[in-house]
């Protein structure tokens, strides 16, 4: 092995979104094989350049100092860097006589491309690379059906994931030591990295906000969520997606004690979040191809689009959903589902135009939760019946049975009753702002029509195989 100059054997911890230190695999390998550590975070600039979400980098920026605060309360620090992650891991590396990289592998095209330049590059430069868990419960790839090496389908996946061992989560390290003479380098501020303004509702980001949130979640949120977490306005479910995003708790770790507690309803969740993980590993295309082709010939409609974006439906419970994303960077599940729904399919616009959205606007943005659900809902993915429509006034009615949500949202509607609220082109149009739109399209002539075009494609599919 090679040596510091201070004598010591050194290794680098590339963090990416994994930002943490307790249950922290390649972290801890470090720390245990290594008398030098070198955390380090590269700020991408490709990256950079293509996130347009102001929510998602003031989510980062806070997770870092975090980071680098718990780094330093061991006795080391996060080293800080700008520009290409595999080029800046190499120089660090090279100026320490470092001997391992370590990081955490992810399931995204972008990160594969970064681990096998990382790949290529340690055996240039003469250092190992060990990429361990991280990302997920259950690894990508380490769960296939007979003859495949993924998963396609939700249910078999998920009863094979509840019977893989949840391991214990790992401590973080006692004391870190980093190598000696290193210019830490600043974090940037939310300007040099961000056009944008996040909005106030984005929760602090950072391990030690998570762990304060999954700890109140076991105690208080978790006995009710079965019951409570689609409801639109309760506020029941556990907001943990954007610490799960970035990494700032670990999804074993959440996994491990929902299990404590058998909270199965929970756990099947943090599933779909593996799930969509190893479909996205094993299909790295489908963030831009549909994963099962039903040759749709979307609308190509930007007005409609742009009513559904600014939340000018005339369908309130979609125009609720698509308000408080503009509004707080983050909407329910339930939400989520009516609005993607409503755009591909009874509006028939592209799924790739909804998930850009979602992806600008969200904090917890994810690229394989959010192509996999967009796909699911349009019917181009893993759902096994792609066809099914939601029915926004039905989701209304029992998700949001008094209206609260939508008056939450849309103050054009606040002086309608429970009764009308959900469908405003009924009530006295003396209670209704005139700002509100009339209905983007009749939502039972919208299925019809979208049904009907995806028979006549199943039908050409299967015609021509
Ligand atoms: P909880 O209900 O408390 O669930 C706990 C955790 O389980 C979540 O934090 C999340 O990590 C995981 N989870 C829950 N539901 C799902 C699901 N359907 N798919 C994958 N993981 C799930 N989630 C993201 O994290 N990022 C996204 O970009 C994203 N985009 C979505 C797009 C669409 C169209 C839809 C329908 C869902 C999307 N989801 C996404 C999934 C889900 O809506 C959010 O994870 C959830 O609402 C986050 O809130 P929570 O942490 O309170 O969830």
């Amino acid at each position: 092995m090679r040596r510091t100059p201070s004598g010591g054997h050194t290794a680098v911890v590339l963090f990416t979104r994994d930002l943490r230190v307790r249950d922290h695999e390649a972290l801890a390998e470090a720390v245990q094989t290594h008398e030098v550590v070198a955390p380090l975070f590269v700020f991408d600039e490709r990256l950079l350049r293509s996130v347009q979400s102001a929510n998602r980098i003031h989510f980062l920026l806070e997770s870092l100092a975090d980071l680098r605060q718990s780094l330093r309360s061991l006795g080391a620090d996060l080293i800080v860097r700008r520009g290409d992650p595999v080029g800046e891991t190499v120089r660090l590396a090279r100026a320490t006589g470092a001997t391992t990289v370590l990081a955490s592998a992810d399931a995204s095209r972008y990160a594969s491309d970064r681990e096998e330049r990382l790949a290529r590059d340690a055996a240039r430069h003469r250092f190992e690379l060990r990429l361990l868990d991280g990302a997920a419960t259950v690894a990508p790839g380490a769960l296939a059906p007979a003859g495949s090496d993924h998963y396609r389908v939700f249910t078999p996946y998920f009863r094979r994931w509840r019977e893989t061992p949840i391991r214990a989560p790992l401590e973080a390290p006692r004391r870190l030591r980093i190598p000696d003479g290193l210019d830490p380098g600043e974090l940037a501020a939310p300007d040099e990295v961000s056009s944008g303004t996040a909005s106030s509702a984005v929760p602090r980001g950072g391990e030690s906000e998570g762990r304060r949130r999954l700890r109140r979640w076991l105690r208080a949120g978790l006995p009710t969520y079965d019951a409570r977490r689609d409801a639109l306005v309760a506020n029941a479910t556990s907001r943990l997606s954007a610490h799960l995003h970035f990494g700032c708790i670990s999804p074993r770790e959440v996994a491990f004690h929902a299990h404590e507690q058998g909270a199965e309803g929970f756990l099947r969740q943090l599933c779909w979040r593996d799930f969509f993980l190893q479909l996205l590993a094993a299909n790295p295309r489908t963030t831009r191809e549909d994963m099962r082709p039903r040759e749709d010939h979307w609308n190509d409609d930007d007005e409609a689009a742009a009513s559904w974006r600014e939340g000018r439906t005339g369908y309130p419970i979609v125009d609720a959903s698509m308000r408080q994303l503009a509004l707080e960077g983050w909407i329910p599940n339930r939400a989520r589902l009516i609005a993607a729904s409503f755009l591909s399919k009874s509006l028939y616009v592209d799924w790739r135009i909804g998930a850009r959205t979602f992806s600008d606007l969200l904090v917890d943005a994810d690229v394989a939760s959010n192509i996999g659900n967009w796909q699911w809902v349009a019917g181009t993915g893993a759902d096994t019946r792609p066809n099914r429509v939601l029915n926004p006034l039905a989701q209304a009615r029992r998700f949001d049975p008094h209206g609260d949500y939508v008056r939450r949202y849309v103050p054009e509607l606040r002086g309608l009753e429970a009764g009308s609220v959900h469908e405003p082109w009924k009530a006295s149009r003396r209670l209704v702002s005139s700002a509100y739109p009339p209905p983007i399209v009749d939502h039972g002539t919208a299925a019809a029509r979208f049904r009907a075009r995806r028979q006549r494609s199943t039908d050409r599919v299967s015609g021509s195989s």
